[in-house]
């Protein structure tokens, strides 16, 4: 018993080595020679296979869908489970996690001693990162378990190019548009429509790994934006009283007014009293802001207030109107549908989608058409100098900025030329 478990822990360690290994190493040329090192004959036996901590020599799993309509009890009594222990199994997950919560469209996986016998347990993973295991064997029992994965710190630098975006320059290193969007948050000071060719990003970020393999987008903790010999940065920070991304001074990188009501967009026409209208085919002022996006792309609002009107007109399609406070307003149009839920008299906050880009009403293509009120009269957003939000008090500053220089240092580190790279492994849970 000694010396197997002495193998035992070898054998972790070995394993637990090579997924280092491979996690820093995966990039590029050196994955054929992590290939080779894994395919070599091992002097020590192989730790043995688990699925579900099961050992793979040991049970057999199957892959069942859970279609809409049917019930977890009618498969499970189909293949031989009694009513009597459903029922029980049903009691004990209540307390850890309810069979009610199993969703349809998923799987679960259920497992057997012998293949020919009724199963004595099943799995559910809820997420990428938990699974449940469900054993009505000699005992009932339920247990929700975390899959283990590996937190990487990463680092990425992109350029725009000509005639491109953000998002397509993030896009073309393998970023997702959620992480898009986590940069626009990171770095809300930069009006990433008026992005310009030849513009630079960097970003430091968190992506967790399971198998090796990348699940999730990330979380980007430091961000910096080159436009011209301007630079900008968002770090993110987080105590107990603060949370989020605040620049090189302690000022939240947030605004009263989000500049935009879409992501990743860009302006088609801009606010202009002296517009020759593309449909109407005469001169007419455009006291708007036509934002072009993909038909179905969220619509938020730029500002906490309430809805005041929502309806269809002629000209307008769906829209919106909502009121911030006493001075501001603002309207959405062309909408190709509203949001869910969403009426007269609703409170909306900063951000939150209240519909979805279309081209209903007066409009040539898929674009939200933005309008502005200022005590009633309309105005032109972009050139309103909004009040900035109030800075970090200073009792908390010199903790926020131990977090901004480590950053800062990282940052400057970080060539915009440099590709991809792993700079460490974080954490290696394991369950
Ligand atoms: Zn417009």
């Amino acid at each position: 018993m000694k010396k197997y478990r002495f193998d035992l822990f070898l054998g972790v360690c070995a394993i637990g080595l090579l997924v280092l290994c491979g996690v820093l190493y995966t990039n590029g040329q050196n994955q054929n020679e992590l290939e080779k090192a894994l395919s070599q004959p091992q002097s020590k036996p192989a730790l043995k296979e688990t699925k579900f901590g099961y050992d793979v020599t040991q049970y057999h799993f199957e892959e069942y869908p859970i279609n809409y309509g049917s019930f977890l009890g009618d498969i499970l009594s189909d293949r031989g489970v009694s009513y009597n222990t459903i029922y029980k199994l049903e009691k004990a997950a209540e307390k850890v996690y309810s069979l009610r919560k199993i969703k349809a469209g998923k799987n679960i996986t259920l497992i057997r001693k012998d293949e020919c016998e009724a199963p004595t347990g099943f799995v559910y993973s809820p997420s990428l990162f938990t699974y449940v295991v469900f054993t009505f064997d000699d005992t009932i029992s339920v247990s929700e378990k975390q899959v283990p994965f590996e937190t990487c710190r990463e680092t990425l630098t992109g350029t725009i190019e000509a005639g491109s975006s953000l998002s397509q320059s993030m896009d073309d290193k393998g970023l997702s548009l959620a992480m898009t969007d986590e940069l626009e948050d990171a770095l809300a000071q930069v009006y990433f429509p008026n992005a310009q060719p030849g513009d630079q990003w960097k970003i430091i970020y968190d992506r967790k790994y399971i198998k090796g393999k990348p699940v999730g987008s990330g979380h980007i903790l430091a961000a910096c934006y080159k436009n011209g010999n301007s630079e900008y940065f968002g770090f993110y920070f987080e105590n107990d009283r603060y949370k989020g991304y605040y620049d090189i001074e302690g000022t939240p990188n947030k605004k009263t007014f989000l500049r935009a009501p879409v992501r990743a967009s860009r302006i088609s026409s801009g606010y202009n009293l002296n517009r020759f209208h593309p449909v109407l085919k005469r001169r007419k002022p455009h006291l708007g802001t036509d934002y072009a996006a993909a038909k179905g792309t969220p619509i938020f609002s730029v500002s906490d207030g309430v809805i005041t009107r929502r309806g269809f007109t002629k000209g307008n399609g769906n829209y919106l109107k909502i009121k911030h406070n006493g001075v501001y307003q603002s309207q959405y149009l062309h909408m190709s549908k509203f949001k869910s839920g969403l009426k007269v008299g609703s409170r909306v906050s900063q951000g939150q989608v209240i519909g979805y880009v279309g081209s209903t009403g007066l409009a040539t293509g898929n674009h939200v058409c933005f309008r502005f009120w200022k005590n009633g009269r309309q105005i032109n957003h972009l050139r309103e100098n909004f009040p900035p939000l109030d800075p970090m008090p200073y009792e908390s500053l010199p903790e926020y900025y131990e977090v901004r220089d480590y950053y800062r240092r990282e940052l400057s580190e970080l060539l915009y030329e440099d590709e991809v790279k792993v700079v460490y492994a974080i954490t290696n849970l394991s369950s």
